[in-house]
């Protein structure tokens, strides 16, 4: 019997390609790789992907705890900011933490004395071009970039955190900002044991030249005697997972409507904020049909795409990529099911790991 949609289908050999492409790169640059739990921490497939990767970074006191307990190795914890109240839970489960600003380093540097500390530099140029995930906006928060400031608490850090890639699939444009990083941050790198590129890189894609990058890594690291980390999100996970629905409706209202038990806001809010649309393959035929949430929103729509045949009640339809920034935002909106996560073994078997129910849904609010 086919399985209850919607579910969320983790595919390992898919997700395999990634791995395998992150240890090659390790293994020809130096650089350590750790996976970037805001994009994705559906910690069933920890157990896989730790064999690949060194370890995990974080952005929370429940991120760091995540990455300690459940996939171990080597444990980074950042945030934007530490409350007084949390910080000492966050160092119990950490090797390193990275400060986001000179005053939570100052805060907070004699009770972090025991593991290694490092700050964030933001060198005020980057990748993306939506100012909502552009960390070199005008007036960002993130990182400090006045090398007379840093240089004064250099004697409380050995190594910095740069991450100003996003999305980021053009190696030119990398080589170029890491370039200009160096000439502004160099006399301070130089002083550095190890510094974190970041993640945003997209170098797990199809055609990226995964030699010349890891050339230009390692490159790095001889020139300023540091280890190099990287923190890929959406590189490890990316084409790794989809989104499976059922269509529970179909209407013509000048164009052909599907209605799926699913909602984009709900189940793949990223989409939604970044105005993108969902992607489903092949996209090939003669029928095309809009295919829409089951929330009352009236913009929950995954997008327009082509069929072979008319959709009718009842066909499975799977919605790709959909593990990165996706599966750590589902929420309970309209009370519409929550999608089950489920994992496709390397034999092609395929086991439901987590479902979710009605007392969920009543447990995340009081
Ligand atoms: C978001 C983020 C990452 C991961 O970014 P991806 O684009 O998913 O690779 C890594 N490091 C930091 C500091 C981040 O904020």
């Amino acid at each position: 019997m086919a399985m209850q949609t919607p579910y969320y289908l983790v595919d390992k050999t898919k997700l395999l390609r990634n791995m395998e492409k992150i240890a090659l790169l390790r293994e020809k640059s130096g650089a350590k790789a750790l996976l970037a739990l805001k994009c994705f921490a559906t910690w069933g497939v920890f157990d896989f992907m730790r064999d690949y990767m060194d370890g995990t970074t974080s952005s929370s006191l429940y991120e760091v705890r995540l990455g300690r307990q459940r996939f171990g190795k080597e444990t980074h914890a950042y945030s934007v900011a530490y409350a007084d109240h949390e910080i000492e839970e966050v160092i119990s489960y950490s090797d390193k933490i990275i400060f986001n600003s000179i005053s939570q380093l100052e805060r907070f540097s004699e009770k972090a004395s025991g593991i290694v500390r490092g700050l964030r530099l933001n060198p005020q140029v980057s990748s993306s071009s939506f100012d909502l995930a552009d960390p070199a906006r005008p007036f960002s928060r993130l990182g400090e970039w006045d090398m007379g400031k840093v240089e004064k608490v250099m004697d409380r850090v050995s190594g910095f955190m740069i991450h100003n890639n996003c999305e980021n699939k053009d190696f030119s444009l990398f080589d170029r900002m890491l370039a200009d990083i160096e000439q502004k941050f160099g006399p301070l790198l130089k002083r550095a044991e190890w510094v974190s590129l970041g993640g945003g890189i997209h170098f797990t894609g199809e055609d990226y030249p995964l030699d010349q990058f890891a050339e230009r890594l390692k490159r790095f690291a001889g020139e300023y005697g540091v280890q190099v980390y990287l923190e890929p999100g959406e590189a490890s996970i990316t084409k790794s997972t989809t989104l499976e629905v059922t269509v529970l409706d179909t209407l013509y209202n000048g164009k052909n409507l599907a209605i799926v038990d699913s909602s984009i806001e709900a189940h793949m809010l990223d989409l939604l904020i970044y105005r993108e649309n969902a992607k489903i393959e092949p996209n090939e035929g003669e029928h095309s049909y809009m295919i829409c949430g089951k929330s009352c929103l009236a913009g929950d729509i995954f997008g327009e795409f082509k069929f072979p045949a008319p959709l009718k009640i009842g066909d499975r339809i799977s919605v790709q990529d959909a593990a990165g920034y996706t599966m750590v935002k589902k929420n309970w909106f309209n009370g519409v099911k929550m999608p089950a996560i489920a994992i496709r073994e390397l034999d092609g078997s395929i086991r439901t790991v987590r479902d979710f129910d009605y007392t969920d849904y009543e447990q995340s609010l009081s």
